[in-house]
């Protein structure tokens, strides 16, 4: 089930919300923390007409909550609140005051017991949840992963905790795959918020559990991806490869996973059964040790964008090679790029370059940091400089800017800013958040031919879909 926690802090704006993502949820958590005013008529009649279970909270600060009274008012309040019409009642896991759960037991209510840890996870996670179980209650424990080793003990709820209902979320970023697959860590539900709100850190909209990630319908058989990086939420990936799960039908989830350590990961991908992932920054290089077999471009560029399950083993392919090529490979093939400029030196310009060399482009690489320049043209047999080198780029074809100027932090920096642009070169802008850089606004205005960032990510995703699944990736 997917709980949508209203953060409307009137009355109004809690019906609002559940209007708005009726199609997508069962259930409401009403947090009484959150309203400005507590008016029991209104709850009454807000509960009463809301056609779904709604779970009560008030939530302390200590545990994430807004509530700011002393503990006794908030008692109180939450015995005022219990017989409105509410089906579930949260009560923290120390409130020691058997008059709470025997009025929500008298009222119909069913308790949930939790427990809050805005630090970290428990290492006796476990055992507090049984202890929370064994008066019958559901548990329910909210921390905080501070690595991708902390989430697979998550996930070893499932089958630990095997008999228990329970609820358990990894709250902040390492936490978000606990929420999307929470089906996979056993619990019986997980909590979401409406679009532009958050009830708690890593909480996602309604619609993007329902509609990017159909979290309620991942089951056992559910074929699990994913990317891994560190950042990795602004990823644009999950948007190429769950709408194309389901338009071709495959029960198939893509997920992110902030990664702090390879080797953890490959832990969790075996503990879940992980089908495929893709890979971006840092972990392109740190991923190569632990792959069985490797592709003739991974070979060559010392970098794997793309890692696959292959019989008992991990593959790695590396598709910004290709996806690199897809946006110009009429151009190459027809000779009608000769000669190219690649700006950086960083790993998505080791992909390009050596693609460039495998068309017999003449390349020339220019780097803030020469040194970096000189190893990787020595490597492929190329040219290199440094920015402020202009020459090379007044013969140039293909203008290649590869470096991460212009995306933010640094948006609006231009890596070539001397250069005048003539208008015949073909300019390849690799950011593609935003679209419209510094360099492709200036080339574009010289009358340049602009190739964007988000076609070559949209090509590489392409061929990543291809891999994982087999399937042509839908047209439309
Ligand atoms: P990286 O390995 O960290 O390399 C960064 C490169 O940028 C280095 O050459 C660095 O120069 C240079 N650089 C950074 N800030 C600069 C500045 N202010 N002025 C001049 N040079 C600067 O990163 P990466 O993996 O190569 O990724 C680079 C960019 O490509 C990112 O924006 C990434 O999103 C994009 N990318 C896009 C796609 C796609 O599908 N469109 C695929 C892969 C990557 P130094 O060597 O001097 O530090």
């Amino acid at each position: 089930m997917l709980c949508l926690t209203l953060t409307g802090n009137d009355y109004g704006l809690c019906r609002e919300q559940v209007r708005q993502n009726r199609k997508n949820i069962e259930m409401v958590e009403f947090r009484a923390d959150l309203m400005k005013v507590i008016d029991t008529d209104a709850v009454r009649q807000l509960i009463g007409d809301l056609d779904l279970p709604v779970i009560l909270t008030c939530r302390r600060l200590k545990d994430g909550g807004a509530f700011e009274g002393s503990e006794r008012s908030r008692i109180q309040l939450l015995s005022r609140l219990i017989p409105l019409g509410f089906s579930l009642v949260d009560i923290e896991e120390d409130v020691k005051r058997p008059e709470l759960p025997l009025l929500a037991k008298e009222h119909g209510l069913k308790i949930i017991r939790s427990f809050h840890d805005m630090e970290s996870v428990p290492r006796d996670l476990f055992s507090r949840i049984m202890k929370m179980s064994r008066k019958g209650d559901i548990a329910k424990a909210a921390v905080t992963p501070r690595s991708i080793a902390d989430v697979l003990m998550l996930f070893k709820a499932e089958k630990e905790l095997e008999s228990i209902d329970k609820i358990i979320i990894g709250m902040g970023t390492y936490g978000i795959p606990t929420r999307i697959l929470y089906k996979r860590t056993g619990s019986m539900l997980t909590f979401c918020s409406a679009e532009g709100s958050s009830a708690a850190s890593g909480h996602l909209s309604a619609d993007i559990m329902h509609d990017l990630y159909r979290s309620d319908q991942v089951s056992p058989a559910t074929r699990i991806y994913g990317i891994i990086g560190n950042p990795v939420m602004h990823t644009s990936s999950p948007k190429i490869h769950n709408p194309a799960f389901e338009k071709v039908g495959l029960n198939a989830v893509y997920v992110p996973f902030l990664v702090d350590d390879v080797r953890s990961f490959f832990h969790l991908a075996d503990y879940l059964d992980i089908q495929g992932f893709s890979v971006t920054v840092p972990h392109k290089q740190h991923v190569l040790p632990y792959l069985g077999k490797i592709s003739r471009e991974v070979k060559l560029i010392g970098s794997c964008n793309t890692v696959l399950k292959y019989n008992t083993m991990w593959k790695g392919v590396n598709t910004d090679f290709y996806g690199f090529l897809k946006p110009i490979g009429e151009e190459l093939e027809a000779q009608r790029i000769r000669r190219a400029v690649v700006i950086g030196a960083g790993g998505a310009a080791r992909s390009v370059v050596w693609a460039l060399r495998n068309y017999y482009c003449r390349v020339t690489i220019l780097n803030r940091t020469v040194e970096k320049a000189k190893s990787l043209a020595q490597e492929t047999g190329s040219a290199y400089g440094s920015l402020e080198d202009l020459a090379a780029l007044e013969t140039a074809d293909l203008i290649v800017q590869t470096t991460s100027a212009g995306m933010p932090p640094q948006e609006g920096v231009n890596p070539i800013e001397a250069y005048a642009f003539r208008g015949e070169e073909i300019v390849y802008d690799l950011v593609y958040k935003p679209r419209q850089t510094e360099i492709i606004k200036k080339a574009s205005r010289a009358g340049c031919r602009i190739i964007y960032g988000m076609d070559m990510l949209i090509a590489q995703g392409i061929l990543q879909f291809e891999s994982f699944t087999g399937f042509t990736y839908p047209e439309d």
